[in-house]
This record gives structure tokens, sequence and C-alpha cells, in this order.
């Protein structure tokens, strides 16, 4: 288990349990945290163990063997490579008859599928859980959601369908080789100190992980804001959309579970613009990353737009931040440092505050390689719902991915603009700022964060991506 961190509603458990059966075996998941990984931190790792207190809990409910091991620091590798030992996933790989494992089109997992493809004999095999419509459906790269949507509705009908799952028929408990570790809600604080991760980006302030909290949470969502979604989902004071996006990065819920309950529960109207959102807005993004291997680089900007920016390079812009003013949030600029606030503190930013947050550093760095360097890290950093194909489908919507030309001006060209000023006119910007003023605490935070490129930063590959 990578980035499907469910139970329900998972196809590549559902593939593993249906070939486990054939193979008259018993299924044994295996789930691993690194400490190593990009921009990894205590904010992400809680999540993750979060996630796993439910894991354990659901597992059992199915009789399904499932262990976690959590590596702590770099210390741990060295002492198995000296006792001539591999990894646990590759010890258990070895004696398995097949591997599955889910499928993502970004981070570190398509590297990590072929690293333990090199070093098993065993087959393995990624199984796309993360699109209602699979990724590999679709035979290239689609630039615009005008042109990606018709193709996608017309698919819907054979793959949004009620999930059934499998029953495993072969239950014996296998040995293994390590020990596991079962997190509980209190040891959890215990676990990250322990784990050699960035200390200084704390859990978010109110998002927890886990399938019982995306459950809750989809609850509110259809009781409270999909009623009046199309209408209020602009105004970042209203509570009208969803907040799933952090579990569905994490998988904690499947999209088909969201768009099923979410049209039986209506209206119609309000359904339609949900549906679009989490259906074209959010499958472009993975068909986007799934398709283009330099999706973390600009050469993934459409032509247009980096002909553009290019141009605007020349172009005097109002202010240069640091690295550091953007990060703690210090450019002096109200709503934006609000939102800025909102990564760092919540771990999670309202849609039309990422639109006007990314657009802005736009014209407060010297070019589009920079901002998209500074928008990356921020992003990934802080968002609970970061290092996702959405990631690089929101940022690159910033440089005119999926866009069109608009009006000519200075540093933009014709790459849309949005204004910081004119935000007023969309919401009531002096609300949302006090919402997300800071506070004693957030100063200590602030006070904390280590810099830019403290603790494993990462700087955009130009070369390729994956
Ligand atoms: C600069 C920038 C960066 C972004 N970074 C991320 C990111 O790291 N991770 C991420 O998941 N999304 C990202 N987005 C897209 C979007 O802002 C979030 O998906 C959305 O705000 C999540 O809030 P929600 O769950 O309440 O959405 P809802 O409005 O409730 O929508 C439900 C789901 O539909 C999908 N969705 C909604 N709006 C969009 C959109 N505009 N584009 C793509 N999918 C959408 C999301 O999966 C979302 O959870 C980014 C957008 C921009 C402009």
């Amino acid at each position: 288990m990578q980035t499907t961190q469910r139970v329900q509603h998972n196809f590549a458990l559902e593939f593993a349990i249906d070939h486990a059966n054939r193979l008259r075996l018993p299924v044994l998941v295996y789930h691993g945290l690194r400490h190593d990984y990009p921009w990894a931190s205590d904010r992400i790792h809680s999540f993750v163990l979060e996630t796993v207190v439910d894991l354990y809990r659901d597992f059992e409910s199915r009789g399904i063997q499932y262990a976690f091991y959590l590596e702590r620091t770099g210390d741990d590798a060295q002492a198995r490579r000296e006792a001539g030992k591999a990894s646990p996933l590759v010890e258990l790989a070895r004696r398995a008859a097949l591997v599955v494992t889910d499928f993502f089109p970004t981070f570190i997992v398509p590297r990590q599928i072929r690293a333990l493809r090199a070093k098993v004999d065993t087959p393995v095999i990624a199984v796309d859980s993360c699109t209602v419509v699979p990724m590999k459906y679709f035979d290239r790269e689609h630039a615009s959601a005008a042109g990606f949507r018709p193709r996608l509705m017309a698919a819907l009908p054979e793959f949004l369908l009620p999930f059934e799952m499998g029953e495993p028929k072969f239950r014996t408990v296998l040995e293994i080789l390590f020990e596991p570790t079962r997190p509980a809600a209190e040891s959890i604080p215990r676990l990250l100190a322990s784990c050699d991760i960035d200390h200084s980006v704390p859990p978010a302030r109110a998002i927890r992980g886990g399938t019982a909290a995306a459950l809750r949470r989809l609850h509110h969502f259809v009781e409270s804001g999909l009623a009046r979604y199309a209408d209020d989902r602009g105004d970042p004071n209203e509570d009208a959309t969803s907040m799933l996006s952090p579990y569905l990065h994490f998988g904690n819920i499947s999209p088909q579970e969201i768009l099923l309950k979410a049209r039986e529960a209506g209206p119609t109207d309000q359904f339609a613009k949900f549906q679009d959102e989490l259906l074209t807005w959010r499958e472009i993004s993975y068909n986007f990353v799934y398709h283009n291997k330099r999706h973390r680089t600009v050469e993934a900007i459409p032509a247009w737009a980096r002909e553009e920016l290019r141009t605007g390079e020349g172009d005097p812009r109002p202010v240069l931040f640091s690295d550091k003013e953007l990060e703690l949030a210090q450019t002096g600029n109200e709503l934006w440092d609000a939102a800025q606030r909102s990564y760092l503190v919540d771990g999670w930013m309202h849609n039309s505050l990422r639109m006007l947050w990314g657009k802005a550093v736009l014209q407060w760095t010297a070019n589009a390689e920079e901002a998209l360097r500074v928008l990356e890290h921020l992003n990934n950093k802080y968002s609970l719902d970061g290092r996702d194909p959405n990631s690089y489908g929101g940022i690159l919507w910033i440089f005119g991915k999926f866009d069109r030309p608009f009006f000519r001006r200075p540093i933009y060209g014709t790459v849309r603009y949005q204004s910081l000023n004119s935000a007023e006119k969309k919401f009531d910007v002096a609300k949302y700022v006090r919402r997300h003023s800071a506070g004693p605490r957030e100063r200590n935070l602030s006070a904390h964060v280590a810099g830019m490129f403290g603790h494993q930063g990462l700087k955009v590959r130009t070369d390729a991506a994956d």
C-alpha cells in the first residue's frame, strides 16, 4: 500500500484478493513509511499515522492481515544493511507469489515501483485507484477541459459504478520478519518525535487523517455545503466546499464514493458543478501528469504562455521577495500573507486564494522558473493535499496551463492575470484576513520555520520529472 490508503473502494486491494483466491493464498498488506521522502514532516507523517489507526481497524474487520512499518532514521536502514538484510518490503516481496501495489503518477511512487521491480523476481503489478476513469483509458495528454470533459463524461457510465468488495478465502496469518508499528492517537506524538523528519512543520491545526475523518467530512459537506456549492464555492469565508482534497490525496476515500453519495443527495444543478470540479478538473490534472514526464518543469507550460512569460521577464517587478519572506508570510500584503498562513497553520488553502496566491508570486519573482520553484516548494511542504497531480495541474494553471490567452499586460503577457487588490469584489477580504491573522501560536510557528531549504528541500528539476 502506497498512496491509496483505504480498505474500501480500493482496486489494488481487490485485484490482490482475486488473485490470491485464484492462487489459493492469503493476502498480506504491507505499508511502509520512510523518514526520507521529500518534504517529510510532522504534518505529513501525522496524517499518515492517523490513517494507519483506521487501517488496522478496517483491515481487521475484513479479516485481512495488515502490517505497518515505520522506518524512523537512516540508522535503521544502515543497521539492516550491515546485518546483510534486505528491507522489510523486499523480504516480503521475495517470498510472495505476486506483489500488487497502487499506482500514482508522480512524487516518489513511480520510482519506488521501478526500484522494487529491479530487486525482486516476483511479478509486480501496479493498479490505478486514483481516478474514476482510469488514467490509461486516455492515450494522450489533453490540453483543455473543453476537449477533455466530453470524453470523460462519455466514459463515466462505464466506470462510475457501486463497488463490489471481494472476500479473501485463505486466511493463514503469515510470519513477518520485522516489528510492525501499531500507532494509537496517544502514541503519535512520540512516534513523530522518534523520526528523522522536519519537526518545524507541525500537524495541521484542524485536519486529521483517516477514512473515518474523510467520511465525517463528506457527511458534513453533503449536509451543509453541497446545496449551495455552485453559488458559494468561490467565497473562502463560506464553508461551502468539501475540503476533501487531503483525503483524496492520501487515498482515504475514493472519488467514486464521494460522487455517488453527492449525486444521491443532490440538488442536480449544484451537484453538476461539484462533479465538474471533482471529475473534469481533478482528472485532467492526472491525465496531464500521467502523460507528461516534465510536469514539474516550465517545459510543461503551453508554448504560447511560455513565450509570453519569457518576454515579460524584462518587465520591472513591483517588488522581489526573498524565499524566506514568502515562506514566512511576510510580504506585507495582508491578503497574500493570510493565504500563506492558512498553508502554514491549517495545511490547506481555499481554491480562490490558491489562484490569487500563485498569480502574485509570478510578479514577485524574477521569472517563471523561480516562481515555479517557490510555488512547488510552498505548496508541497505545507499543504496536506500537496505532492499530487492536482498540485501540478493547479500550479501550472498559474502559468497558463489549460487556459487561453487574455489581454496583454506587463510581466504576464497574455497569461491570465488576477489581482489581489480586486479580490474585494468577490469576497469579504477583511473577514478572511481576520480569520487567518497571526496569533501568538502562528507567530511562534513562524519563528520556528527553519527556512526555505532548511530540511530536505527540493529544487525543481529542469531535466526530467517523475
Ligand atoms: C496554485 C494552485 C495550487 C493547487 N494545489 C493543489 C494541491 O496541491 N492539491 C490539490 O488537491 N489541489 C490543488 N489545487 C486545486 C484546488 O485548489 C483544490 O483541489 C481545492 O481547493 C480543494 O478544496 P476542496 O476539497 O474543498 O474542493 P471542492 O471544491 O470541494 O472539490 C472537490 C474536489 O474536486 C477537486 N477539485 C476542486 N477544484 C479543483 C481545481 N480547481 N482543480 C483540480 N481539482 C479540483 C479536488 O480533488 C477537490 O478535493 C491547486 C490549485 C491552485 C490554483
